[in-house]
């Protein structure tokens, strides 16, 4: 893992959080392994979610009629894409592995990270029309998500209320990162945080942090629906 360099992209308000003290583990064991750790602390960083005609600093190709994907794709050939897109875009070059850390929102990610990717992952730059899935331009490094949820394990099975976690999986680790070409590393689940004992807690945080020390040596997921839907 040495000179490995990894980005974890955060997204939660309050430090003292179980998302922050996994985040903050992360980056201790990672850093320890000698890993390059850069974090993007959205919340912190009052990363801008909202995808509009402001993340074009040029002219636009059709400024009569809108299309958010056409522009950003030509001004990022052009070198017109916005300041804070293009520094996570350099982020995201340079990672090898991006570790998503985040609290469950309507079963999915928070709305500031939904928009870290709307705007950072621009086709030409994470994508292309060919070039995604297996051919995706982020090919080559890994993405995994560590969350956190309210509902308890049980809910998330399949037979529970909320019906298996892995269907809540396939939008985000399949639509999104597999189809930017990244591998995919099992997710880190900690489930109910909030509802368990501190000693649960802090075997959730071990578990992550033991993990963490040979995430390398991990194969990723199989990428395709059985994984998901079987
Ligand atoms: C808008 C919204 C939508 C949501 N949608 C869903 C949904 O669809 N499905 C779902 O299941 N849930 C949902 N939730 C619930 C949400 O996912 C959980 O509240 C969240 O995952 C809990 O994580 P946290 O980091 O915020 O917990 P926190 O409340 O910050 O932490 C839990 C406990 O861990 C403690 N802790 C922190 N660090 C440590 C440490 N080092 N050692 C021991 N203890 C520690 C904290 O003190 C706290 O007592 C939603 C919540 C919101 C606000």
């Amino acid at each position: 893992m040495s000179g490995k360099n990894i980005l974890i992209v955060y997204a939660h308000q309050e430090p003292k959080s179980m998302n922050g003290s996994l985040k903050n583990i992360a980056v201790d064991v990672l850093s320890k392994m000698g890993c390059c750790v850069t974090v993007s602390d959205l919340y912190a960083m009052k990363f801008n979610a909202a995808a509009t005609r402001n993340d074009i600093t040029g002219d636009l190709c059709n400024p009569q009629h809108f299309s958010y994907g056409i522009e950003t794709m030509e001004a990022l050939k052009k070198g017109y894409l916005c300041e804070d897109i293009l520094q996570e875009q350099k982020k995201i070059n340079e990672a090898d592995l991006i570790i998503f850390q985040f609290p469950i929102y309507w079963f999915s990610f928070p709305a500031i990270m939904k928009g870290w990717i709307d705007r950072c992952f621009v086709q030409g730059f994470a994508f292309d029309i060919p070039g995604c899935y297996d051919t995706g331009l982020l090919k080559g490094k890994r993405a995994l998500l560590s969350f956190t949820t309210g509902g308890t394990e049980d809910m998330f099975s399949k037979e529970g209320k909320s019906g298996d976690i892995r269907y809540l999986l396939w939008p985000i680790q399949h639509g999104i990162m597999h189809f930017c070409g990244f591998q995919v590393l099992a997710p880190q689940i900690s489930y109910a945080p909030e509802y368990v004992s501190e000693q649960r807690r802090k075997e959730m945080l071990n578990n992550w942090a033991q993990r963490l020390e040979n995430i390398w040596d991990e194969d990723p997921i199989d990428c395709t629906p059985p994984w998901y839907f079987q």
